[in-house]
């Protein structure tokens, strides 16, 4: 890889031990800005006993209170800033999905420091000038869309912020203004390659698109084999939150884990049971101390998400460590009859079934005191009128690979092509009943 292949070489491609050093310093830099500028972290550590004296080093982080969602909630709308009102630039606040919205407020650095971590993904991808990139995250409050507008003007290539939805006009433009990176939900992408089917564009013949930048929802490797199959393009995985910043995070040309960025975040792997670390490449719930921001700087922030690092140089030269697949949040796993599920682990059986669709949910709904699933998912246009008996087939097997990889057994109802809702941003692939 030569220079051009970086945004930053010298910090992308930085040994380890500097920066490690580099790490300890900001870290340092950051408990004296938190101890002058934050009442809600001196009140925590005073809280839990911590005597910010007694941190002297990384070794000691582990000592610090963890912050969670529910500080963002009890401190609404902004208890958590560090700064005066009148230097903040932005808010935006967070989807929502799991209770009540959090709010996010950036000084000029903030944004700033958060376009340069898409723009060293974004170049580590060959995207750049003479790129167009079709933006489809919702504009707004929601950090995905603005977010990702401002990587990718840093990096010197056209934006079109089309925003989610009005999916015939996103094909039409893609095709006449020559879009080449596309970049939304892949539930979402998903639909538009179903509306281009019905169009009669073929993505290869009719469109110059080559990257999808997917993110703000849990896929799987499956699900990544069949955008890329059904479209020809390559997609890469996009990770962030709207807590951290916004879609902060993507995979290289390697696709072999999501970059981080060691300069500005610090990455842990905790039990979520325990709350202790997990050893390197273990699986475990993500906790993320950020040493680059101002506005709200998070200490040992739990972002929920399941998720598992590896800190190996790339092969891409970059030394940084990279999240691997991320799970889902670890209240998304689902307890079934007391079995821990995944609807990621469903999703993969799922999409290994050339005869099945894209498109699935679970559902479910206590009887008689027992937990039980069903999976609707519906059947790939192609397979749409095919015999019933080769169909009850496909759904026996699906079946029986179900119960293999979960070791539970579900019921699954085969839906014709569309029946299922398509969503414009983060699918609902749930419906747990239980709790309605
Ligand atoms: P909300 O918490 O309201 O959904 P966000 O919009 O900040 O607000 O969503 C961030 C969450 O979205 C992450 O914590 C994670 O659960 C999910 N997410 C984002 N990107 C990905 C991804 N690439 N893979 C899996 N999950 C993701
Ligand atoms: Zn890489």
């Amino acid at each position: 890889m030569n220079f051009l292949d970086y945004w930053d070489p010298l910090i992308e491609r930085m040994p380890k031990p500097d920066l490690i050093k580099l790490q300890e310093r900001k870290f340092r830099k950051l408990l004296a800005y938190v101890k002058d500028h934050s009442k809600f972290y001196r009140r925590k550590f005073k809280e839990a006993k911590i005597n910010l004296d007694d941190i002297k080093s990384l070794d000691d982080l582990q000592k610090l209170p963890f912050t969670i969602k529910k500080d963002f909630r009890d401190n609404y709308p902004i208890g958590m800033l560090c700064i005066p009102n009148n230097q903040v630039i932005r808010y935006h606040a967070s989807s929502g999905t799991t209770g009540k919205r959090t709010i996010v407020g950036y000084t000029r650095n903030d944004i700033h420091e958060w376009s340069t971590s898409l723009a060293r993904g974004l170049t580590s991808l060959g995207v750049g000038r003479g790129d167009i990139i079709q933006n489809s995250y919702g504009y707004g409050l929601f950090t995905g869309g603005l977010g990702f507008h401002y990587g990718a003007e840093m990096v010197g290539a056209t934006t079109l912020p089309t925003g989610a939805g009005m999916t015939e006009r996103q094909l039409e433009l893609m095709q006449d203004l020559g879009t080449t990176v596309f970049a939304c939900t892949p539930s979402y992408f998903m639909h538009i390659a179903e509306v281009a089917r019905k169009l009669g564009i073929d993505f290869g013949r009719d469109t110059k698109l080559k990257i999808g930048l997917f993110g703000a929802e849990p896929w799987s490797e499956d699900m990544r084999k069949r955008i890329e199959e059904a479209t020809r393009i390559d997609a890469y995985d996009v990770f962030g939150t709207s807590e951290l910043n916004g879609p902060l995070f993507m995979e290289c040309k390697f696709k072999n884990g999501i970059h981080i960025w060691a300069d500005q975040y610090i990455v842990e792997i905790i039990d979520p049971d325990t709350g202790e670390s997990v050893s390197e490449g273990k699986k475990g719930e993500l906790v993320v101390t950020t040493i680059s921001k101002e506005a709200m700087p998070l200490i040992r922030y739990r972002i929920g998400d399941i998720t598992y690092v590896d800190s190996e140089d790339c092969e891409c030269g970059r030394t940084h460590p990279r999240l691997m697949r991320i799970l889902g949040r670890a209240d998304d796993m689902l307890i079934i009859r007391g079995i821990n599920v995944f609807p990621g682990q469903i999703e993969s059986v799922l999409m290994k079934v050339p005869e099945l669709g894209e498109n699935y949910q679970l559902i479910i709904d206590r009887e008689h005191e027992l937990d039980e699933m069903t999976i609707l998912v519906e059947v790939a246009e192609k397979f749409a009128k095919e015999k019933k008996s080769r169909l009850f087939k496909v759904k026996q097997n699906v079946i029986n690979d179900l119960r293999n990889v979960l070791n539970l057994s579900v019921e699954v109802k085969l839906e014709k092509p569309g029946n299922l809702p398509r969503s414009l941003g983060k699918a609902t692939r749930v419906i747990d009943k239980r709790k309605l």
